[in-house]
C-alpha cells in the first residue's frame, strides 16, 4: 500500500491549468452556453469573473486544499481490488475512494469550492436544489463550517423518499423547501431554485451540484472535482508504474465523472467510460439514460443530451438510484460522446443491485447505488480483459444512505418481519 499525496498547492499533482476551456459563451462544441432568464445573466456573469480570479489566485488554492485535506479527509485512497480482480477474472481493478469524503461522496469537493467562492464574493446565504438529498447536505454542511444561511429546494416527492437527508440537513441547520411542481422532483427543484435566485441573487449564491446548468457552472464543478482524477493519476502511477487503460464512471449529470475523467482526457491510451442507469432496462421507457437518448435540447440553462419526447417535452427518469435519476446531462460529456472521446454504457436496476452485493461480499466496501452502476459495468469490462491491464472505477459514494431501498428491493424487510 502507497503513502497518499498530501493534498497542498506545492504538490506536483494538483496543477491548476485550465484545459479544454469552453469558449467565451461557455459553448463545449455545439453543447453548452447560458440559456438563463435575463436578469441572470448579470450574476451568472459575476460568479463567472470570481471564479477565474478565485483560480488564478494561489491562496484561494490554499485554502481550498487545507480543507480538502483537514475537513474532508483527502486524498482518497486508490484501493487494489484484488478479491473483486480475481472474481471478475480480467484486468486488475483499481477503485478510486470518493465513499471515505466526509458526508459520504464525491459532493463535497464541489461544496467546499463554491462556498469559498460564495464567501470570496461576500454572499451570506447559500441556495441549492437536491434530489436524493445528497448535494443537500453537502451544501448545508458546507452554510454550517462557513456560519451562512441555507435554503435548499427539494421536490416533495424527493422528500418523502429520502427522509432521514432531509432531518440531516435540519440537523445541519438548513432550510428544506418543499417544491409542488411538474413532478415534484428534482429537475422542479432546479426550476425552483433559479427562481428564487432571480430574486435574491444579491446576497445570495447558487451552490449548483453537478456540471451542468448554465455557464459557467459545468466548467466550474468540473474543475473542483478534477482534484479526483489528478489523484488517481499520480496514485495510479505510483502503483502500478502506469496510466490505467480503461478509467469508468457513473454518469448522473457528470460530476463525478468528468472529476474522475478530464485529467485522463489528453492520454490517448487510457479509455474513458461512462456509464448511465438504465432503470428497468433501455427499451422499458423507464430509465434515465439521457447519453444513450442522443437528443439535443436545452435544459436548465444549457445545451445538452436529454430525455424528452417528440414534442420536447422534458420525460420522466427512473433509476434505483435517486443519485442517477436526472433527465439531463452535462454539455461536456454530450460533447466527449460525440467526438469519440467517451465511451457509453448502461446499467439496470437488477445489476447495479447485484454489483452492490458482489462488492460488499468479496470486499467489505459497501457501495452507493449510483457508484454500483460504474462497477456493474466495469466488472463487465474488466471480464474481456488481460490480467496485465488496468482499470481505475470511481467510487463515487458510500451505500449508508441506500440501505433501506436496498433491503426493499431484496425483500429482506419482509423477511426480517
Ligand atoms: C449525486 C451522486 C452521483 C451522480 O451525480 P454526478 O454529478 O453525475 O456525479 C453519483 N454518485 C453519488 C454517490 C452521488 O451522490
Amino acid at each position: 500500500m502507497s503513502r497518499l499525496p498530501e493534498a497542498s498547492p506545492e504538490h506536483p499533482l494538483y496543477h491548476f491549468d485550465i484545459t479544454h476551456a469552453p469558449d467565451a459563451g461557455g459553448h463545449f462544441g455545439r453543447f453548452g452556453g447560458r440559456f438563463a432568464a435575463e436578469t441572470l445573466m448579470q450574476p451568472l456573469k459575476e460568479i463567472e469573473e470570481a471564479f477565474y480570479a478565485a483560480w488564478a489566485d494561489p491562496e484561494f488554492h490554499r485554502e481550498r486544499l487545507d480543507l480538502l485535506k483537514n475537513y474532508v479527509g483527502r486524498a482518497t485512497p486508490l484501493y487494489h481490488a484484488e478479491r473483486l480482480t480475481k472474481l471478475t477474472g480480467g484486468a486488475q481493478i483499481y477503485l478510486k475512494r470518493e465513499d471515505l469524503n466526509h458526508t459520504g461522496a464525491h459532493k463535497i469537493n464541489n461544496t467546499i469550492g463554491q462556498g469559498l467562492l460564495a464567501r470570496r464574493m461576500g454572499k451570506k446565504r447559500v441556495i441549492a436544489e437536491t434530489g436524493a438529498g445528497q448535494h443537500g447536505v453537502a451544501t448545508a454542511t458546507v452554510a454550517a463550517m462557513f456560519g451562512m444561511q441555507c435554503d435548499i429546494y427539494m421536490g416533495r416527492e424527493d422528500m418523502a423518499r429520502q427522509m432521514p437527508n432531509v432531518l440531516r440537513m435540519r440537523l445541519l441547520g438548513a432550510n428544506v423547501i418543499p417544491v409542488d411542481s411538474g413532478t415534484a422532483t428534482l429537475k422542479d427543484a432546479v426550476n425552483e431554485a433559479l427562481r428564487n435566485w432571480v430574486a435574491s441573487c444579491e446576497n445570495t449564491f447558487y451552490i449548483f451540484g453537478t456540471a451542468a446548468g448554465p455557464h459557467p457552472y459545468p466548467l466550474l464543478v468540473r474543475q473542483f472535482h478534477t482534484v479526483i482524477g489528478q489523484e488517481a493519476r499520480a496514485q495510479i502511477l505510483e502503483q502500478a508504474g502506469r496510466l490505467p487503460d480503461v478509467a469508468v464512471a457513473c454518469v448522473g449529470g457528470g460530476s463525478n465523472a468528468m472529476g474522475l475523467l478530464h485529467p485522463f482526457r489528453d492520454d490517448a491510451d487510457v479509455r474513458l467510460v461512462a456509464v448511465e442507469a438504465a432503470g428497468h432496462g433501455l427499451n422499458s421507457g423507464k430509465h434515465a439514460a439521457s447519453l444513450a437518448a442522443g437528443k439535443a435540447g436545452i435544459l436548465h440553462g444549457n445545451l445538452t443530451f436529454l430525455l424528452e419526447d417528440d414534442e420536447g417535452q422534458v420525460l420522466p427518469t427512473h433509476s434505483i438510484s435517486a443519485g442517477l435519476d436526472y433527465p439531463g446531462v452535462g454539455p461536456e460529456l454530450a460533447l466527449m460522446l460525440e467526438e469519440g472521446r467517451l465511451e457509453l454504457e448502461a446499467t439496470t436496476d437488477d445489476d447495479a443491485l447485484a454489483a452492490l452485493q458482489q462488492l460488499t461480499r468479496c470486499e467489505g466496501i459497501i457501495p452507493a447505488l449510483e457508484s454500483s452502476h460504474a462497477l456493474a459495468a466495469g466488472c463487465r469490462i474488466a471480464a474481456g480483459m488481460r490480467p496485465d491491464q488496468i482499470m481505475i472505477i470511481n467510487l463515487s459514494g458510500r451505500g449508508d444512505k441506500d440501505m433501506d431501498n436496498v433491503f426493499k428491493h431484496l425483500g429482506w424487510l419482509e423477511d426480517a418481519r
